[in-house]
């Protein structure tokens, strides 16, 4: 049998709900009563290493996170890692982890819309089924997973949509890569291509602003004033701005602070196709880097994790397309 490394970080599916319906972390982990019933499916090793809302999950949390992963992994030889955590930062901390992460065991992040002592509560299920993938051969190679509501995601693709709705975590434009049934796990898909990056520590700041119409350089100006070292920004529809932000934008170029652009639409790619003041085509003759499909948050941890290795605009701009 299989064993599996099951790392709690906190969220809704370790909290409970009171009489006035009011949800809080617990001083014991709810799903321990869950765990002692998964001995069928693997041998679990549990590590308690955060008790936190999500909101209170930060990069440099996550980078430590990744750090226990890699030491757990090598020192005792896990068969595979399932770490349960909060769903509102969910996909950050999974797309983290895929972006450091290079092991040839599966790991799985999990959590649910549901606390504990909830009617319908989600979170043992999911812990489950996420057990079942992490002790599956087939999850191995396929990067950071995600599963929920019986669904296998990538930590690249998948996205929260709802704010309370069991089945709130999907892949737009891709869909699921597996299923998780009774009987098993079926995986349907498998990723291309997987990038990790070794890197030491992640202090890089950068920042995440989204487009609006009628937006200017006035909020681009104020965060040109803080420490910061890089930004993406959420632009319209395949890349395009408007044009009263490109002033702000060249000042930061000019410092040599990147800028990446992704778009607020939830499907598709950017690219530099309207040449109009504030259009893509302008964007990029600027020296503004364009993304393959990444949203602002994972952009964000992207851009971060880059600037760990190079500043170079040229590199920069080759390892968002990949
Ligand atoms: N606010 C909660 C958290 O992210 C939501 C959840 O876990 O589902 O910690």
């Amino acid at each position: 049998m299989k064993t599996i490394l099951v790392l709690h970080t906190g969220g809704t599916i370790a909290m409970r709900e009171d009489e006035q319906g009011k949800i809080e972390p617990n001083a014991t982990n709810p799903l321990y009563s869950t765990i002692e019933s998964l001995s069928t499916i693997a041998n679990v090793v549990v590590d308690d290493f955060l008790n936190l809302p999500s909101p209170h999950m930060t990069p440099a949390l996550m980078f430590s996170l990744s750090q226990r992963i890699k030491e757990q992994v090598s020192k005792e030889n896990f068969n595979g890692v399932v770490i349960t955590h909060g769903t509102d930062t969910l996909e950050e901390t999974a797309y983290l982890l895929d972006l450091l992460l290079d092991l040839h065991v599966p790991v799985v992040v999990t959590g649910a819309m549901r606390s504990s002592n909830e009617l319908g509560a989600d979170g043992p299920h999911n812990l489950i089924a996420s057990l079942k993938t992490a002790a599956s051969d087939e999850a191995t190679g396929k990067g950071v997973l995600i599963v929920l509501n019986d669904e296998i995601h990538t930590a690249k693709n998948v996205t929260k949509t709802h704010t309370s709705n069991i089945a709130t975590f999907q892949s737009p434009q891709y869909g699921p890569i597996g299923t998780v049934t009774k009987r098993g796990v079926i995986f349907h898909h498998t990723p291309v291509r997987h990038e990790s990056y070794a890197i030491t520590k992640l202090e890089t700041k950068v920042a995440l602003l989204k487009a609006y119409a009628g937006m200017d350089s006035t909020i681009i100006d104020a965060i040109a004033g803080t420490e910061i070292d890089g930004l993406v920004i959420e632009a319209f529809g395949q890349g395009n701005l408007p044009p009263a932000v490109v002033p702000g934008l060249q000042r930061l170029l000019n410092r040599n602070i990147p800028i990446v652009l992704v778009s607020r639409s939830v499907s598709g790619i950017v690219q530099d196709t309207y040449a109009y003041e504030g259009g893509g085509r302008k964007l990029k003759e600027m020296g503004v880097i364009f993304t393959n499909g990444l949203n602002g948050q994972k952009a964000r941890l992207k851009l971060m994790v880059a600037l760990e290795k190079t500043k170079n605009h040229a590199e920069l701009q080759t390892i968002f397309l990949m």
